[in-house]
């Protein structure tokens, strides 16, 4: 370790007790995707008595400081997310929720960081800026409230980092950074290339109610329509191509009606994901044409809602490895693994910055069970929140000391799938769909939907 990184790890474990109080305190109040108001009031207090006045989203949670070194140079923003999942069945769910992909641990490391950076002398030998940042609604859940919040126009986007970005948070940021939980094992930190992305979708099937024993034939059954799609969607699994990773994991969302009346809606959440844009959308059309299908099989309608969700995310090598280096300064080298050519099936809003400025998400190990299981718990903070806290701030040290110049070279060799966070915003809007997709006409039954 070099006397700098020492620095860095007397100034974050100061406040070690800070970090294990937030880990405890927001595992005890979670809260889902917009509307996590409890941990932001309880996390803005913390920043603003280590001396920060944090910039506040004000209509959603969420806020971020800008720490200015004073001297010109990029602005690394580092990340850590608001909510929890709903998961009732976990036996420390509060009011259905549990914090199971651990982004608790993320509010409690961003805890050390900030409470460290406000140590005197903590930016001395930086320049640029450190914009310090708590997102809402990481995971997409909830797609009809989420709905309902763009529909009312709080909203545009599902995920709070694409939010963030269509409001202009993210103006000026040139490379980011962020840390999730992963499962315990023999390592300390590890990372992949990247992530799947999404595209959310909220499905409706339309039928006509009646008497389901005395007149089925004057209805029409939108649960059979519903599970007839789902198997010509299941017909098509194996056209996906492996490399794609495409992945369509629909749930049902239920019946509102009785068991002796023919159902009239069946409502579906799902995704579509793959590894890059062009396989999950060519896929998406496949999908939402099987899908189709079974509502036109039996004369049932479909409405089709497909939502932008995240892109895919791919990881900057020379980031990555500058990652690694800097895990393994703290941890030592067999307690780090960062492998390039590992992908996750998973997906994440970090995916979003990935299309337009460097990024590298790497996991901190130290809880035990599932990630979205109800079997998850934090294990070991001191590996899953005050580490990644002193990794990060190695990162930002490595990034920004010696004039920036290793930021400066990733920002350079960097190329963006798009040119600016309009023009991706741009793109993903024109994923968006909205309508009934079935026309009934005299001529016959007509599906009304892109070729893929
Ligand atoms: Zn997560
Ligand atoms: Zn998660």
């Amino acid at each position: 370790m070099t006397d700098r990184q020492e620095q860095i790890v007397k100034n974050v474990d100061k406040h070690r007790q800070d970090i294990l109080d937030a880990e405890r305190w927001i595992w005890k109040h979670p809260e889902v995707g917009y509307t996590e108001w409890q941990t932001n009031a309880y996390l803005l207090e913390k920043f603003k008595g280590y001396g920060y006045s944090p910039i506040e989203a004000g209509d959603i949670p969420g806020f971020y400081v800008d720490l200015n070194t004073g001297r010109p140079g990029p602005t690394l923003a580092i990340m850590g997310e608001l909510d929890a999942l709903d998961i009732a069945n976990h036996p420390e769910s509060v009011n259905g929720m549990t914090h199971c992909c651990g982004h608790n641990c993320q509010c409690a490391e961003m805890v050390g960081i900030a409470a460290a950076l406000s140590e005197p002398g903590a930016l001395d030998g930086l320049c640029g800026k450190i914009r310090l940042m708590l997102v809402p609604a990481e995971e997409m859940i909830q797609l009809e409230f989420r709905k309902d919040l763009i529909d009312k126009g709080i909203i545009k986007y599902l995920g709070g980092k694409t939010e963030f970005m269509h409001r202009g948070y993210f103006d000026g940021v040139d490379i980011a950074l962020m840390v999730h939980t992963d499962n315990e094992n023999e390592y300390d930190f590890t990372c992949q290339e990247g992530f799947n992305g999404i595209i959310a979708k909220i499905l409706t099937y339309k039928g006509k109610s009646s008497h389901a024993g005395g007149s089925p034939h004057d209805g029409i059954n939108a649960q059979y329509a519903a599970t007839l799609g789902l198997d010509a969607c299941n017909a098509l699994r194996e056209t996906f191509r492996d490399q794609d990773h495409i992945r369509f994991h629909p749930i049902l969302k239920g019946v509102k009606t009785a068991v002796n009346i023919i159902p009239d809606e069946m409502r579906i959440e799902s995704y579509t994901r793959g590894k890059t844009l062009e396989a999950y959308v060519r896929a998406n059309k496949k999908i939402n044409r099987a899908l189709a299908a079974g509502a036109a099989a039996i004369g049932a309608q479909l409405h089709v809602c497909d939502m932008p969700g995240y892109a895919m995310e791919i990881h900057d090598d020379t980031f990555m490895d500058l990652c690694r280096q800097c895990c393994e300064d703290l941890s030592g080298r067999d307690k780090v693994k960062f492998d390039h050519n590992a992908w996750s099936t998973g997906s994440s809003d970090f995916g979003d910055l990935t299309m337009v400025m460097p990024g590298v998400q790497f996991y901190a190990c130290g809880h035990t069970g599932l990630g979205h299981g109800i079997d998850f718990q934090v294990a070991d903070p001191e590996r899953a929140c005050v580490n990644p806290a002193k990794a990060e701030l190695f990162i930002a040290d490595a990034l920004l000391s010696d004039g920036a110049a290793k930021a400066k070279e990733i920002i350079a060799n960097y190329k963006p799938q798009f040119g600016s966070i309009r023009a991706y915003l741009d793109f993903i809007d024109t994923l968006a769909m909205d309508k009934d997709v079935i026309n009934y006409t005299e001529k016959g039954t007509f599906i009304d939907l892109p070729n893929d």
